[in-house]
């Protein structure tokens, strides 16, 4: 059972720890941020202290992981996370989703506590400030009013743009598989602004669900198996079948307007180091 009080116990418990921390990282002291993990802890971070997917296992790791972060990162700003949920307790462990800001990022992260130490932390940036995402209320407005005989429509935008991409104008980003990872990583490129090309040895989008064994549905529920931005329909079954997903992803790389080179095979690649690209 999970009552006010113990909400309330519980928050003060996630507070007490998080300012903490705040106080130790600010003063740059990674033995006592460490000190603040349980002997046998976990921390998991994706990007938002290590630009990386990275685990750091007991304090002994986390120190490891904080000497070589902390001065970097600055984490503050750290708070329980209240449009996620409350904190809450039982059975002596209290738990709280989290968000705070980095040196360049928002991050939001899952803390679980036992016996006044962290026992578990999830850290994961979020967005990067000053590149914010144009979604929500800072989307683009899309229509141009005001007579202009030369201004050129959405689509023509969009098929100058695809003829001219990878031929005039070089990519800054070639994402090697149009599988839903690099699908979905070039829908996330495209709202940031970064010119992205994904190459797929198949045809095309979708290709690598329909070309698996023929009775294969979703091992997960599908409201497990969103992509960035769009979900799945509700009317959706549970376990979607793969061609059902396979045609959704070629929809999704149509509409999130991904620039996708079928039937390109990638056969190697090479840093420049002169170019450092
Ligand atoms: C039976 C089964 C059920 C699953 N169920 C689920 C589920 O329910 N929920 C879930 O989240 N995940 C599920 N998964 C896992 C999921 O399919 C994978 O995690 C996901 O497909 C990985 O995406 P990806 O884009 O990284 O790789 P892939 O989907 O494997 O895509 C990689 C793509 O790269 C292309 N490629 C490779 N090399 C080159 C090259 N040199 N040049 C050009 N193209 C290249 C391939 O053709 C392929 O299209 C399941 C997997 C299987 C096999």
């Amino acid at each position: 059972m999970t009552a006010n009080l113990v909400d309330t116990e519980a928050a003060t418990t996630v507070r007490d720890w998080l300012s903490d921390f705040e106080t130790a990282a600010a003063a740059g002291d990674a033995d006592a941020t460490a000190n603040l993990f349980a002997e046998d802890s976990y921390w998991r971070d994706l990007i938002a202290f290590t630009w990386n997917i990275f685990t750091a296992e007991g304090r002994s790791g986390i120190h490891e992981m904080l000497t070589a972060t902390l001065d970097r990162v600055r984490p503050h700003g750290l708070r329980i996370a209240g449009d996620l949920g409350e904190a809450t307790e039982s059975e002596g462990v209290t738990e709280s989703w989290i968000a705070f800001e980095t040196s360049v990022g928002r991050c939001v992260g899952h803390l679980r506590i036992r016996d006044g130490k962290a026992w578990t932390l999830l850290t994961t940036m979020h967005e990067l400030i000053g590149h914010e995402e144009p979604a929500n209320h800072r989307r683009a407005k899309g229509a141009e009013h005001g007579a202009d005989p030369n201004r050129k429509s959405w689509l023509e935008q969009r098929q100058a743009e695809a003829e001219d991409l990878g031929h005039g104008t070089q990519p800054d980003t070639v994402i090697v598989g149009g599988g839903q990872g690099g699908i979905a990583l070039a829908a996330r490129l495209r709202q940031l602004g970064v010119p992205t090309i994904v190459v797929e040895r198949n045809p095309r989008a979708g290709d690598s669900w329909r070309n698996r064994y023929k009775s294969l549905c979703l091992h997960d529920p599908v409201w497990y198996d969103h992509l960035p931005y769009i979900d799945f329909p509700k009317n959706w079954p549970v376990f979607a079948p793969k061609d059902k997903i396979g045609d959704w992803l070629e929809m999704y790389t149509k509409v999130m307007e991904i620039n996708y080179w079928g039937s390109t095979e990638c056969r190697g690649a090479r840093y420049d180091e002169a170019a450092r690209e």
